[in-house]
């Protein structure tokens, strides 16, 4: 039960206890007033009867009067059960229906004898020593009729013992009565205040439970009065701030679904130096989780050394921040930061704001770009020098020499004829890369397309008596670009011959990889083309994919490579979803694998 509620209830029942206490004296002394009017007039009228029954003995003598007075006085006790004491004016008792006149004291100073013979009729209540009890005294004064004055007084007395016996009844039906009531009272304000206080201990409960966040409740309808008024207006306070929150709950959400997909890493820090988001960009730069960082200093992110300075410049300047930056954790990273200073809270320092992009890969390619067309510079240098000088050479007076000139004519057709292949190798690559024609594919019958690339490189074997040999299956099919595959194949029969001293040998072998076998379960075919040449040293083996990389340029430049055949070849395959790979001896041979898959999806 609510403290409100005693309360509520204990002042009810104060005011209930006082107004039927309140009640229960104006009762009780209304009846006793009641009461003692009604014996007073009662009294009076059998004065007026007795005075009448018994006239005054005026002109009698003294002791004749008085013994008269006193006969009267005994005869109308018996009658009335009431004193009767007849009183001279001067006070001196003459006759008294229970005590002796003459033992009795004057009555002249008895207020009720005072008041009559004063007005006529003279009443008082008084405790009665002789009989040790209130007793009620009414007295008359009798009045002569010839002369009209006081001649004597006739004063009775009633014992009140019984009426305040009836009074002290009265008293006790009253208070049990009144205690009734009470009981009754503090039911009914118990129920009343239960009645005020039920829906006031609802709203609260309500209220407590909106302040811990939950707003699902509502307030049950309390009627049409102020509180359910208050009732309705709290329920609809809680629907409204349910709805902000689930408007808040969805933002939050967006919010955190466009931070955790965004590239850039993103770090926000209070002015306290305390991180406050991290995504999870920024725990893949970064190197290190979410959980770890939020709501702890930046300053124990020790690995990121670099970055803590920039974030420290960052605070003391309250500028905005724009630098690349290195970092070594988790791995080595080049990373652009944006760093701005923000407004947060209501706290008057700013916070920071940090956008991280990785932009190792794009400076890579960058460098690799201003190094490819260098390369390519240089390449293009080479044969164009060579052409000019030999046709300055012929111009200045060679060509007069007509053996002269036709070798200078030669070593110019040689050169412009490299030139050509290497911007066309250059072409192709540059093709190859920007993806601009998609494969072709269709199903291929391996065995008959190599037939036909051996035969075509035929002559080209013959002239340094190198024996070219195939080893396929028959009905061995795959599905690929044809001409791209054909590209490939040359490519490598080609380096093999080029590296392969007279009298040697290339092979070309393809068979089927099981599942399992390779790299994934996926159904491939392996052709290795294998050669007895020159080999490739083991330092260079990881370098010859890439462009112009050649082991001896010398030997590479006599034999009209370009540098980008097997560039090319790494490419295509590639774009096959297929791996190549090469295992050679120096001295011994080389063996070139390509592995790709028998179908593409
Ligand atoms: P190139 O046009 O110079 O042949 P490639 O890209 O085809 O260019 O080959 C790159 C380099 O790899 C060659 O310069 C050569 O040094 C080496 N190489 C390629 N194939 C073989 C091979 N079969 N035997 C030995 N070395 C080879």
């Amino acid at each position: 039960m609510s403290k409100f509620r005693i309360k509520l209830t204990a002042l009810f029942m104060l005011l209930i206890g006082l107004s039927v206490l309140a009640a229960g004296i104006f009762t009780g002394q209304f009846y006793k007033h009641n009461h003692l009017e009604a014996l007073g007039s009662h009294m009076e009228t059998q004065l007026h009867v007795l005075s009448a029954a018994a006239p005054w003995p005026e002109g009698e003598s003294a002791s004749a009067q008085s013994e008269y007075l006193q006969a009267q006085a005994r005869r109308f006790k018996a009658l009335a059960d009431m004193r009767v004491t007849y009183i001279a004016p001067d006070g001196q008792v003459l006759g008294d229906s229970d005590h002796e006149p003459a033992t009795m004291d004057n009555h002249a100073g008895r207020e009720e004898v005072r008041e009559a013979l004063a007005s006529g009729l003279g009443k008082s209540i008084r405790h009665s020593g002789t009989l040790n009890e209130n007793m009620l005294y009414v007295a008359y004064a009798v009045r002569s009729e010839q002369s009209g004055q006081t001649v004597g007084i006739i004063r009775l007395a009633m014992s009140l013992s019984a009426v305040e016996r009836n009074l002290d009844r009265m008293w006790m039906a009253l208070a049990l009565g009144l205690l009734a009531v009470f009981a009754l009272a503090a039911l009914v304000s118990y129920r009343v205040a239960h009645s005020i206080t039920r829906p006031l201990e609802r709203m609260t409960s309500a209220a407590k439970r909106m302040a811990a966040m939950d707003y699902t409740i509502r307030v049950p309808d309390a009627g049409r009065d102020e509180i359910g008024e208050l009732g309705r207006a709290l329920g609809a306070m809680a629907a409204n701030l349910q709805d902000h929150m689930s408007e808040i709950r969805r933002n939050e959400l967006h919010l955190q679904s466009v931070l955790d997909h965004m590239i850039s890493g993103v770090v926000m820090i209070g002015p306290d130096g305390r991180i406050r988001v991290y995504n999870r960009s920024a725990e893949l730069l970064l190197g290190s989780l979410a959980r770890e960082r939020v709501g702890r200093s930046y300053t124990e992110a020790k690995q990121q050394y670099e970055l803590l300075q920039l974030i420290r410049a960052g605070f003391e300047t309250g500028e905005p921040i724009h630098e690349e930056l290195t970092v070594y954790y988790p791995e080595e990273r080049l990373l652009e930061l944006h760093l701005v200073p923000i407004p947060m809270d209501d706290d008057i320092a700013p916070g920071l704001l940090l956008v991280l992009q990785d932009v190792s890969a794009i400076r890579r390619l960058e460098r690799m770009r201003s190094e490819f067309v260098a390369n390519v510079s240089h390449e293009l240098k080479t044969p164009v020098a060579a052409v000019k000088g030999f046709a300055e050479t012929l111009l200045a007076g060679a060509v007069d020499d007509p053996e002269t000139a036709r070798s200078f004519l030669k070593i110019i057709h040689d050169e412009s004829d490299r030139l050509n292949r290497l911007i066309g190798d250059i072409l192709e690559l540059s093709k190859i890369e920007s993806r601009r024609s998609p494969l072709q594919f269709s199903p291929i019958d391996l065995k008959s397309f190599l037939e036909r690339h051996l035969e075509f490189l035929g002559p080209e074997a013959a002239k340094k008596e190198i024996a070219l040999e195939l080893a396929v299956p028959e009905e061995l099919f795959i599905e690929a670009d044809e001409d791209r595959l054909g590209q490939i194949v040359l490519n490598l029969l080609q380096n093999g011959i080029s590296y392969t001293p007279e009298g040697g040998r290339v092979k070309v072998q393809a068979a089927i990889v099981e599942p399992g076998e390779g790299e994934d379960s996926e159904e491939r075919v392996r052709i290795a083309v294998s050669d007895t040449g020159i080999g490739i040293p083991k330092k260079d083996l990881p370098r010859i994919f890439e462009r112009f990389y050649r082991v001896d340029k010398a030997r590479s430049r006599s034999s009209g490579g370009t540098g980008l055949g097997l560039s090319i070849v790494k490419h295509l395959v590639e774009l096959h979803h297929g791996a190549i790979r090469v295992e050679s001896t120096v001295g011994t041979g080389s063996t070139f694998i390509i592995e790709l898959p028998l179908i593409q999806d």
